[in-house]
C-alpha cells in the first residue's frame, strides 16, 4: 500500500480525516503541530535540547500531552493540520501504545489534511525490524534519522548510542519496509574532522539514496559536556577556514547529487522539502505541545516550561505551563526577516510592504543595498534572497536587516 493510501485508511478508521468539504476550501491556510518527546536513553555531549534520561514517567507524560492537545484544541483556530512532527528528545523511545493514544487524541480534536506530512525523529539503534514494522502500522510517512557522522570514533566521543553500521542498516531497513521519505541529520566541524572525513560522510549519505539531508555545524553550547572538554583543551574546535571549506564541500556535493539547497542547513530532492520546517520559515501557525515546546499563532508566541515534573503537574491542574509573548509589528517583521532570508525562496518584497507597511519595507531595502551592490543579496521578480556568496555571511546580513529600537537601546 502506498504511504498516501495507508494514511487515508488509518485516518478513516480513526475518524481523523476531515470529512466535511463545505467548511474549508482547498487553498485554506493550514497549520502544523509539534509534539516534544523529552526522553533520551543517554545524553549526547554536545546537546542542549531539553530532554531527560528518566524514562519511568512516559505513561504520565503521554497522558499530560494528550490533555494539553485537548485543552488547546482551538489554539490554531480550527485550521486544518498539514504537518505533525514528533521531535525530541528521542520520540523513537516510545512504544506503539503511546503513539496510538496520541493519534487517537488528535483524531478527536483536530482535522488533518489527507496528505499531511507526519514525521518521526528516530535514533538509528531504535529502528529495529520490529520497531519499523510497528511504525508502518501507524500514520507516519516521514522518518528523520539522527546519524550525525559515519565515523565510529567520533560517534563514541559524542556519546551517541549507535555505530555507523547501525545507521546504514536503519536507513536501508526503513526503505525496505516501505518508507519513501527519509531524512538524515549530519553534523560537521566535529573534533579532528578533516575535509576528507567530511567528504566520506557526505558520500556515504548520498549513497543511501535518502530524500532529505539536514547538516549543521557543531556548536559548543555553553554548559554542555563538550563545551567543558574544550575548556579543558581535551577537544579542539575546527578553525574558520576549515568550517568554510566544509560548508563549500557540502553545497557542491549535494548539488552534484541533485539536491536543492532550500534553506541554509537543509537539502532535499525536488518535491521533498520538509513541509513542517518550511512552514516555520514561511510564517505558518504551529502549536507545540509537551515540555519545552514552542508555539506561534501569528500574533503571539509561547513556550512551555522545560521541566518534565512541572509540565505534568501543571497539566494535571489544568493549566498550560507557558510563557506568552505578544508580538508587535517590529518583532513580527524581525521574525519574518530571520525566517525568510534563510530560505532559497527568500523574502517577497511586496508582501513585506503589505504586511508591515512602507516604512519597514524601505528600511529593509535601505539596509540591503550594500549587500546587493556586493553581490551577497539579489532581487529577482521581487524576491530578495541570499546569493551563494551571501550564505557564508547570512547571520551578519540578517542582523543588519533587523529593526532595532534605537530609543530602547539608548535607555539601557
Ligand atoms: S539523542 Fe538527540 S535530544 Fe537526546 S541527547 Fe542526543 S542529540 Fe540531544
Amino acid at each position: 500500500m502506498t504511504d498516501k493510501k495507508r494514511l487515508l485508511s488509518f485516518l478513516q478508521e480513526t475518524g481523523f480525516l476531515y470529512l466535511c468539504p463545505s467548511k474549508h476550501s482547498s487553498d485554506d491556510i493550514m497549520a502544523g503541530i509539534y509534539l516534544h518527546i523529552p526522553f533520551c536513553k543517554r545524553r549526547c555531549i554536545y546537546c542542549d535540547f531539553y530532554s531527560t534520561t528518566m524514562d519511568g514517567r512516559k505513561d504520565e507524560y503521554i497522558s499530560a500531552l494528550c490533555h494539553e492537545l485537548s485543552m488547546r484544541q482551538h489554539y490554531l483556530e480550527d485550521e486544518r493540520i498539514k504537518t505533525i512532527y514528533w521531535g525530541g528528545g528521542t520520540p523513537s523511545q516510545l512504544e506503539e501504545r503511546h503513539f496510538r493514544t496520541v493519534f487517537d487524541t488528535l483524531a478527536r480534536h483536530y482535522e488533518l489534511q489527507p496528505d499531511a506530512e507526519i514525521t518521526l525523529e528516530a535514533n538509528p539503534d531504535d529502528l529495529t525490524p520490529a520497531y519499523i514494522h510497528m511504525l508502518r502500522r501507524l500514520p507516519f510517512n516521514r522518518i528523520s534519522i539522527g546519524i550525525q557522522t559515519f565515523d565510529d570514533e567520533t560517534l563514541r566521543l559524542l556519546h551517541r548510542r549507535h555505530t555507523a553500521a547501525q545507521a546504514i542498516d536503519a536507513v536501508r531497513r526503513c526503505q525496505d519496509t516501505g518508507f519513501e521519505n527519509i531524512s538524515i541529520d549530519l553534523m560537521y566541524g566535529l573534533p579532528k574532522e578533516s575535509l576528507q572525513s567530511w567528504e566520506h560522510d557526505l558520500c556515504q549519505a548520498i549513497s543511501l539514496h535518502v530524500q532529505h539531508l539536514s547538516a549543521y555545524h557543531l556548536i559548543y553550547e555553553e554548559g554542555t559536556e563538550l563545551w567543558r572538554l574544550r575548556r579543558q583543551h581535551r577537544v579542539e574546535e575546527v578553525d574558520e577556514d576549515s568550517s568554510l571549506a566544509f560548508f563549500n564541500l557540502l553545497m557542491d556535493k549535494m548539488k552534484q547529487a541533485g539536491f536543492e539547497h532550500y534553506e541554509i542547513s537543509n537539502f532535499a530532492l525536488p518535491g521533498r522539502y520538509s513541509r513542517h520546517n518550511s512552514s516555520y520559515w514561511d510564517g505558518t501557525k504551529y502549536m507545540g505541545c509537551g515540555a519545552a515546546a514552542h508555539s506561534f499563532n501569528g500574533v503571539s508566541r509561547q513556550w512551555n516550561i522545560a521541566s518534565l515534573e512541572l509540565y505534568i503537574k501543571s497539566i494535571r491542574e489544568r493549566t498550560i505551563p507557558a510563557e506568552i509573548e505578544q508580538l508587535d509589528v517590529h518583532t513580527r517583521y524581525n521574525d519574518r526577516i530571520i525566517t525568510a532570508i534563510r530560505t532559497s525562496k527568500g523574502l517577497l518584497l511586496p508582501a513585506l510592504e503589505k504586511e508591515f507597511g512602507k516604512e519597514l519595507h524601505d528600511f529593509c531595502l535601505r539596509n540591503a543595498r550594500h549587500y546587493l551592490t556586493q553581490g551577497k543579496l539579489t532581487i529577482e521578480n521581487d524576491w530578495l534572497r541570499l546569493t551563494r556568496a551571501g550564505i557564508f555571511i547570512s547571520d551578519g546580513i540578517m542582523s543588519d536587516l533587523l529593526w532595532v529600537d534605537e530609543d530602547a537601546c539608548q535607555d539601557e
